[in-house]
């Protein structure tokens, strides 16, 4: 089984900030026994500015986004140095990814990524995956590492995505054993409004709020994904052969093939195309393409080939995603006119504005 494990700063780091050596000791340990039971295991890892941060004798919380993205060039090899000295002593290689949000957005790129961890998996060779802080800027960033871990997990067809946290999962009222939900079949906006708090510890960055989205992202896509309290190691065996350890989300039974989920959470998207009723039937319920003729208004600037969201034009609410085979300045000339039209405006290779085969519907 490909699994995907995501530890988050509040688990790997002491109170003080500090790495704590003993939990990634703790953390390999387990890793090899799954990985002597056949399971290919990838670790999503934070830590890094907080490792920084502490290395460097920082105290002051608030620091500017440059001072943290230094920390992180700081702290990121005192983390891969605490992974490749666990895992050595399981004989174990470890190797360091450190991705950008806009890598998942250029196919090429994507493609290239995820032929290096499957090598790399299929080599017994550990990835640790982090973002890559110290250049990423608010429009490459992926946000947190549980969105990161979501589209690592999609990208190498994981069957389980474990996010470590420190609590033991998701609870519907306050946080005790009987209030612990153990098994979610699928996401609800109840589910997401009980979990719309952000990280308490002040360490990590996401609190629960983004690890259901990045469940939603992966069960979406066919991976089951378990949050989990980071501290009971000693249960991922069981985790991993079935047992309701924590809060299971299921993966959802009609998930999407690879490309389309790709197209839906992997990419960014790069604006907005607003619908008519009529259209918005016809993607829903026919099955059809977007053509020209029900788009009403087009937001943001984008290109041909970019991930465009597709909204009701009354109620605002996106319901798809596609890949647009115009650039949006075109989209303002053609917008609300019939195919025939558009041919005499612009050179129109395809008649459709976005295809079906390129389309994905994302609630309905
Ligand atoms: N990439 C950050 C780090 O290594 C953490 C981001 C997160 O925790 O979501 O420190």
């Amino acid at each position: 089984m490909r699994i995907v494990i995501k530890v988050g700063t509040s688990t790997l780091t002491t109170k003080e900030g500090l790495l704590n050596e003993q939990y990634i000791f703790n953390l390999a340990k387990e890793v090899f026994s799954l990985r002597e039971q056949g399971h290919k295991i990838l670790i999503v890892s934070s830590g890094a500015v907080s490792a920084g941060k502490t290395h460097l004798c920082i105290k002051d919380k608030h620091k500017t986004l440059r001072e943290k993205q230094a920390f992180a060039a700081v702290g990121q090899p005192l983390l891969m140095s605490a992974y490749s000295k666990a895992f050595a002593e399981y004989n174990n290689s470890v190797s360091q990814i450190l991705l950008t949000r806009d890598v998942f957005d250029r196919r090429a790129n994507y493609i290239n990524v995820r032929n290096t961890l499957n090598t790399l998996i299929e080599n017994d060779i550990i990835p640790i995956i982090n973002e890559n802080d110290s250049v990423s800027i608010d429009e490459i960033n992926f946000g947190d590492n549980d969105m990161l871990s979501a589209l690592v997990a999609l990208a190498i067809n994981a069957e389980k995505l474990i996010i470590f946290t420190d609590v033991d999962g998701v609870y519907n009222g306050t946080p005790k054993a009987s209030s612990l939900i153990p098994k979610i079949d699928h996401i609800t906006e109840e589910i997401e409004k009980l979990t719309s708090s952000t990280s308490s510890s002040g360490r990590g960055t996401g609190g629960m709020k983004t690890k259901i989205i990045a469940a939603k992202i992966a069960t979406a896509s066919g991976v089951e994904t378990i949050i989990t309290n980071g501290t009971k190691l000693n249960l991922l065996k069981e985790i991993v052969l079935g047992s309701f350890i924590g809060t299971t989300i299921l993966a959802s039974k009609k998930h999407l093939e690879a490309k389309k989920s790709w197209i839906a959470f992997s990419k960014k998207p790069k604006g907005t195309i607003f619908v008519d009723q009529k259209a918005e039937d016809f993607l829903l319920n026919k099955g059809k393409s977007l053509l020209a003729v029900g788009i009403t208004k087009i937001s943001g600037a984008f290109k041909r080939g970019d991930t465009i969201n597709i909204a009701n034009a009354q109620t605002k609410k996106d319901f798809a995603r596609g890949l647009t085979n115009y650039d949006s300045d075109i989209l303002e000339k053609v917008k609300g006119k019939k195919s025939q039209e558009i041919k005499n405006i612009v050179d129109a290779g395809e008649g459709e504005i976005i295809h079906r085969d390129n389309l994905v519907i994302i609630s309905n």
